[in-house]
Parts: C-alpha cells; structure tokens; sequence
C-alpha cells in the first residue's frame, strides 16, 4: 500500500487530502503540521477573527473528526526536520516517517524588521498564523496607539479592523503608495480614501527609521522626521516562501519550490503546492499567494499523484474587506497600460488592460462586474473599453458579445 506524506498543515494540505481520498486514493495519508491547530483559512485572521466576529472552530477548514473519520493522520505540533530522499523518509519529533510520495505545502513565512531596529521589542507582531492573531487580539483596545508597518492588503485590513475598534491608527508605506506592488494607482486611490475617511493616518514614501523603547516598544521614528508615541506595532511587510526543508533536501529553487506544470519538484517523488511552490509563467517563474492557489494547486497534486497527468493552469483571484468594502480581484494585471473604470451604483470596478485585451479587474462592492471580469479573463475574451466604462452596458450582455 504505498503512502503518502504531506509537510505543513494549511490550506493547500487540507485541498490535496481530501481531493486525494475523494478519488479514491486507499493508501497512508500521513500530514505534519507544526502548528498545534488543524488546516485552517488565514484570511479572517486579519478580517473577522481579529475584529472578534468570528469564532475559533468556524477558522478550521474541515472538523477535526473529518480526518480521523477519512483515516487521515494529522501529526500536529510537530516541525519536518529533515527530508532523507535516499531512505525516502522524513525526521519529524525523533521519528523517521516513510513515504512512497511526499508533497510540500510549507507556506510562507513573515518578513521581520530587523532587530537592530526594534524589530525584537515586545509589543511588536506580525500576522501569519492563528498563534500571532491571538497573541495580538489583547491590544485592539479602544483609544490604542498602534503603527502599522507596510500598506499592503494584510497591512491595510488590519487597520480597518483597528480603526473600527476605535483604536489611533497610523500607516506607513515606504513605497510611494499602498498596494503598488499588487494594484493600479485607482486601486490605491480608492483605499487611501476610505481609510482616510475612517481616520488613518497613511503616510506613504514614508519608512521607519526605527523602533523605540526598553523592552517594550513604546515610540518610532519615520524617515519624514516624525517621532510617533506608539503603543505597539504590527509589521505586514511581506512573506517569503518557506522552503527550508526544500534547500535542505537539495531540490531546486527558483523563486520558491520550482516545480514543472504538474507540480512535481526536481526529485520525482516530491512535490510542492501553495504559497511556497513556484511555477513556470511567461519568461519566468511565478508564486502566488493565495487561497485559490493553494485550493487548485492542492487538487492538482492529487489528481497528478495518481497518475492525471494534468498542467498548473492558474486562475488567480483574490479577496480582500476592509470597513463596508469587499475587494474582489480576477487575473494579474502585470504589464497593463490602460485602467478603464466603470461604476455601478455603491460599485466600481477598475479594468486592467494591455491594448485591448483585458488582464485583471479589481471590483469594489460590485460582484457583479467581478463575476463577468473573472469569466472573461479566464476565457481569454476582451470586452470592448467603450462598453466596459458605459454604466447603461448590461454586464451580462459582455459575455455574449
Ligand atoms: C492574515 C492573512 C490574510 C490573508 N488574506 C487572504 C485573502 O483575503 N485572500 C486570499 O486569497 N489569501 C489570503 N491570504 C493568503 C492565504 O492565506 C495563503 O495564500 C494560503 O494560506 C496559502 O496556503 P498554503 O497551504 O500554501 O500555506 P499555509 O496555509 O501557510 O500553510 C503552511 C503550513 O505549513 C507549516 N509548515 C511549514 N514548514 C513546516 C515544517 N517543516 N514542518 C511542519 N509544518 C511546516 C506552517 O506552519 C503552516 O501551518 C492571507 C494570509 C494571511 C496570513
């Protein structure tokens, strides 16, 4: 009976298991995850979860009975220490786990500010796992001084969450705007706007000099000169992919895990899905991350695992809530040259075009022009930009065009 042994507990772990059970797979199904928790959704860490809307078991992605019940074995609170390829075995808590095929979903891990800025002081987070939001979720009190360190979506949520909580928010983005990495300038507009109407306080071209404090952080200072009394401090300035165990094993990296269009790694019997595996896109390699990616990702290695035989063809879509406003994203915009805007109502979206030809929408409170944007990215279809940005054009009718 062959076995299959899959690192790291999240997300694209969860969609591999039951995608591979679900068709049928009868072998060992073996998942180590460090963190104490069962695969559970990130995304509400810096949205309902942190707001306190949202109770602990509605995070975990599948009841813990689901695994036991599917004869799935979770060896939790445990870290992969080392893969030996040539035993095909890997070192986790003194023991040497067998496998036939290994998958890693590792993830990726917060990038951290330096120590020698500050970066080590109490009172200073990040936002990755279930264990960073609770440890965080004392200091959302209202009349709190928090800075927030980097403007991009995880950055900017927790924000609205801290604004809503009554907290003093201040944003700083060393970028000349929020979101540049991920977003159109109408994009960025857009959210400045509503955080300003909240009262954030978001200084972009800004960055932070440094961190101040004893032990506990209680001040910064931004490079436009200002010194901050702060209460404490959450850093959403990124992630890199972890591939740890992958440089250990000796498996090529490019960007993260590379793996070819099935999802296998340079070592046929391992293979890699998620945040912490790349791609080949275009001229180069690409790594998303995200739910969805993790999702289609996490299935296709099921299906390939037993033999499919199926190319990574992404669909890249992506949500975001802030306040009253859900932000939902369809394709990359990479390389565009023109934004049409459309509104509709409360909604507008921003269509994101190379020449004619429509790359990504990012739609605001408008599911709708979402819904049409993502079918007519993945179809490969461009609307004309005329019809797009004309409020009387029924949405639906761009699909039939
Ligand atoms: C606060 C937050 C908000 C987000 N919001 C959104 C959103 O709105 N929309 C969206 O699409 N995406 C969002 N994301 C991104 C999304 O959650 C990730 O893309 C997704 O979780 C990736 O899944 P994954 O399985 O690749 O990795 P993860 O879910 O990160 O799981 C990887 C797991 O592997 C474990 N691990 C690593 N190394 C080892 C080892 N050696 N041994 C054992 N275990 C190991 C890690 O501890 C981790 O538990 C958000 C992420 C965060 C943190």
């Amino acid at each position: 009976m062959s076995q299959i042994v899959v690192i790291g507990a999240g997300q694209a772990a969860a969609s591999l298991v039951a995608k591979l059970r679900g068709q049928g797979f009868d072998g060992q199904i073996t998942v180590i995850g460090e963190e104490a928790a069962p695969p559970y959704q990130r995304p509400p860490l810096s949205k309902a979860y942190l707001l306190g809307d949202m109770a602990l078991d509605r995070l975990y992605l599948r009841p813990e009975s689901y695994y036991g019940d599917h004869d799935i074995t979770l060896r939790l609170g445990c870290r992969a220490e080392r893969i030996d390829r040539a035993a095909k075995q890997v070192q986790c808590g003194g023991d040497a786990v067998p496998y036939d095929m290994l998958a890693l979903t590792t993830g990726a891990v917060p990038n951290r500010l330096p120590n020698a800025i500050g970066g080590d002081l109490d009172g200073v987070y990040t936002m990755r796992s279930l264990a960073d939001a609770d440890a965080v979720a004392h200091e959302f009190r209202p009349g709190a001084r928090v800075l927030i360190v980097g403007g991009g979506y995880i950055g900017l949520e927790a924000a609205a969450v801290a604004s809503k909580k009554g907290l003093t928010v201040t944003l700083v983005e060393m970028a000349p705007r929020i979101l540049q990495r991920v977003a159109a300038p109408e994009t960025s507009d857009y959210f400045r706007a509503l955080h300003e109407s909240h009262g954030v306080d978001i200084r972009e071209g800004c960055g932070l000099e440094r961190l101040t404090g004893d032990h506990r952080v209680t001040g910064a200072s931004l490079t436009d000169g200002t010194e901050l009394e702060v209460d404490f401090v959450i850093v959403g300035v990124g992630v890199r992919p972890d591939i740890a165990l992958a440089e250990q094993a000796g498996l090529e990296i490019d960007n993260g895990i590379a793996v070819d269009p099935e999802g296998r790694s340079s070592d046929p019997a391992i293979w890699a899905a998620g945040d912490c595996a790349s791609f080949a896109h275009g001229e180069g390699r690409l790594r998303l991350e995200s739910v969805g990616n993790a999702i289609d990702m996490g299935e296709l290695l099921a299906a390939n695992m037993m033999g499919a035989g199926k190319p990574y063809v992404p669909k890249p879509w992506f949500w975001s809530d802030q306040y009253d406003v859900k932000l939902q994203i369809a394709g990359l915009g990479t390389g565009y040259d023109e934004i049409v805007t459309r509104r509709d109502g409360d909604g507008v979206s921003f269509w994101y075009f190379a020449g004619e030809r429509l790359l990504a929408i990012d739609a605001m409170n408008d599911p709708r022009a979402y819904m049409v944007g993502k079918r007519l990215v993945e179809a490969g279809r461009s609307p004309a930009k005329a019809a797009v940005a004309d409020p009387g054009t029924d949405l639906k009718s761009l699909l039939q065009a």
